[in-house]
């Protein structure tokens, strides 16, 4: 057995479920026999957001994929069903996670899916949260921002301009249509990325953090539309609740 992050699936036929998981070892889909007609065989422990053991069976020739052979849940976080804000942004970590995470090689993009949803099982959704999600998913793909000097001349900026999409900071001369940040957006930036936890607001207070989010939404939003090939379906949702 090991543990598993349920992020989503596709009914398949009459009585079957594709299951979509993170693990240790990135992203996995497994064909689980008879989980749509039979909710009784895995006993909720298909649900988004659970944290489940898996037991896998030999792999199946016609679905090309593992059979899920045994399923038992190790933390539900049923909470997170309490609010659109919680779901909305719990879909938004599990669909970010799988559409990024690598396949068959060890990866934390399942850590930090899995603290984003146990954060959303005490505190509302919020843009910070969000967003401190995002830096650390981006960090632990291998695209950890630069922040003490500008990525196109290797000087230390004086005033800094932010651009994910080529790297991190840039200088005056340098900064194209980067937008300026300020001390304050990047202390931040720098302390939720060397926080050991995701943490939103690590040493600043809510408001502070709150405002440091929203400077970022116009470099973050363009690092992921560069990164993935197409939109994610929560981002819609994330929207209506104003995230
Ligand atoms: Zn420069």
């Amino acid at each position: 057995m090991r543990d598993a992050l349920v992020v989503g699936g596709v009914d398949s036929g009459e009585a079957d479920r594709v299951v979509h998981l993170l693990t240790g070892d990135g992203r996995l889909a497994v064909f689980a026999p008879n989980a749509k007609k039979s909710r009784r065989r895995f006993a909720g422990a298909l649900e988004p957001f659970t944290t489940i053991a898996i037991q896998l069976g030999p792999q199946r020739r016609r679905a090309g994929m593992p059979t899920l052979s045994d399923a038992s849940v190790v933390r539900s976080r049923l909470a997170l069903r309490r609010g659109l804000d919680t779901i909305a942004l719990g879909s938004y970590f599990a669909e970010l996670g799988f559409r990024t995470a690598p396949e068959g090689q060890p990866t934390e993009v399942g850590r930090w899916v899995a603290e984003g949803w146990d954060a959303l099982e005490t505190a509302p959704g919020t843009r910070q949260l969000r967003r401190a999600f995002e830096l650390k998913l981006m960090s632990e793909l291998g695209y950890h921002p630069e922040l003490a000097v500008c990525v196109a001349c290797g000087v230390p900026p004086s005033t800094a301009h932010l651009d994910l999409v080529r790297g991190g900071l840039l200088c005056p001369i340098h900064r194209g249509v980067a937008p300026e940040v300020g001390p304050k957006t990047l202390a931040w930036l720098r302390a939720v990325l060397d926080a050991p936890n995701l943490d939103p607001a690590p040493g600043v207070d809510d408001d502070w953090a709150a405002r440091a989010a929203a400077k970022l939404t116009g470099p973050l939003s363009a690092f992921w539309s560069g990164l993935l090939s197409r939109p994610l379906n929560a981002t819609a949702l994330l929207a209506s609740v104003d995230l």
